[in-house]
């Protein structure tokens, strides 16, 4: 169940950087004369790889390895989640650090991109476990987080109780309570309203505002969810309220379908009780394959990578596909997508809302001054708005899909930012 040596795998044309690098070069020729600095994308400021010991309850010692990856830090500090997750790789974590960049340029947050991770699958660890194996990791990027320098936060297996564990780590080593260090922490230590919700209510929003140009009523729209934890959970629980149809969804125990609507609520219950979606009572389970042939309005991939390969794309039965997870859609697949007419909103949009409120719940710590839930949310929804308005206006100006359209705009931003700065020494 350890793993040794460094997960990286270099030159692997599928691996998420090397998606993130051809997602690069597509944005290059709108870059104007800002892409003389291109090159600073194309690599991560600092990487570091830790090496994580823990004691086993049964007195063994188990090593895991460690990541936090800086991509750029021109507009201001680092900030991006963490994850625990089996499949983690140096090369996944520069990516989604990369993709942080991008989202946090994109909805004009004054932050640059980082994301860490550690390789690891929770479910074999006890919670005393899981509280060493974050602590430790935690004092190891020590070195390079802090409420001014990078700020992690949740990500795929990672939780409110796993920041508080991160929050008490680094408060201890510098001696004093520092709430701002990582966002997504509960309520009582310095947590914003809203924060658990607002992924999933982003991509809600990314869907509505995106539907409503395209013409297709939410309310009686048939709905697909794959993910049905923090953000597919959350989004599709909003689109069943608006009135959608959420016919179909996949989780880690596997697929289920119910063509005249599942209820999401109680199926989030029976979830949230620790049993498996397949086994709930208003459902059918049915194979992967017979997921991915369900027809829907709006797709939402709310898992993880290069879900939406070249092949699903050409098959997929629907109009809109609204990224929750970061870089579910290959390069190909995208033009397939495009080719077919099937309009795709892309992560560092749909799913910015979480690291929205996680920028609110770090100007509430700063100011020890805390909203209302109202107050977010309406701020959440200003914010998803006008930057969805800003990439479709890009989009048809410079004839480009909305992600491209969405690298423009970061992309000029960061890259301004990095010219004015200017080169040091
Ligand atoms: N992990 C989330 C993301 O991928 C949120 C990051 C944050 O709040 O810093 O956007």
């Amino acid at each position: 169940m350890t793993t040794t040596g460094l997960s990286y795998v270099p030159n692997n044309p599928n691996s998420p950087w090397q998606i993130y690098l051809q997602q690069v070069d597509r944005v290059t020729p709108h870059l104007g004369h800002l892409a003389r600095w291109v090159e600073t994308l194309k690599r991560c400021k600092r990487v570091l790889a830790v090496d994580i010991p823990i004691n086993r309850d049964d007195g063994t010692v188990a090593h895991f390895e460690g990541f936090r990856a800086q991509h750029n830090l021109s507009r201001g500090p680092g900030k991006g989640g963490v994850r625990f997750h089996p499949d983690v790789t140096i090369d996944e974590v520069m990516a989604l650090s990369a993709w942080m960049t991008v989202k946090n340029a994109a909805v004009n947050l004054p932050y640059g991109g980082a994301k860490g991770g550690i390789r690891v699958d929770p479910k074999t660890l006890t919670r005393p476990e899981l509280e060493r194996l974050t602590r430790r990791y935690t004092s190891e990027i020590g070195l390079i987080i802090g409420p001014d320098k990078d700020i992690p936060a949740p990500d795929v297996n990672t939780n409110d109780q796993i920041m508080a564990w991160m929050m008490d780590t680094y408060s201890m080593n510098v001696g004093a309570t520092a709430t701002g260090v990582v966002t997504g922490k509960p309520i009582a230590l310095g947590g914003s309203l809203g924060r658990r919700e607002a992924t999933g209510r982003g991509v809600y929003i990314a869907a509505r505002e995106t539907a409503y140009a395209m013409g297709l009523d939410i309310k009686g729209a048939r709905v697909v969810v794959q993910g049905f934890g923090n953000v597919g959970g959350i989004a599709a629980r909003l689109f069943k309220a608006a009135g959608a149809i959420v016919v179909g969804i996949q989780d880690v125990s596997g697929a289920v379908v119910n063509e005249a609507g599942i209820n999401v609520d109680a199926a989030l219950e029976f979830v949230a009780q620790g049993n498996k979606l397949t086994e709930y009572i208003g459902v059918t389970p049915i194979t992967e394959d017979e997921f991915w042939a369900l027809k829907s309005d709006i797709f939402i991939p709310a898992a993880l990578e290069n879900q939406l390969t070249a092949t699903r794309a050409k098959s997929i039965s629907t109009r809109l596909v609204v990224e929750g997870a970061n870089g579910p859609t290959t390069p190909q697949a995208d033009d397939i997508l495009h080719d077919r007419g099937i309009t795709v909103v892309p992560d560092v949009i749909a799913n910015a809302g979480g690291v929205t409120v996680s920028y609110f719940e770090w100007v509430q710590d700063f100011s020890s001054f805390f909203w209302t839930e109202a107050e977010i949310n309406d701020r959440l929804e200003r914010i998803m708005v006008e930057a969805l308005k800003a990439v479709v206006h890009t989009a048809d100006k410079h004839k480009v899909s909305l992600r491209t359209a969405a690298f423009i705009i970061a992309c000029t931003r960061v890259l301004a930012a990095r010219e004015l700065r200017g080169l040091y020494p």
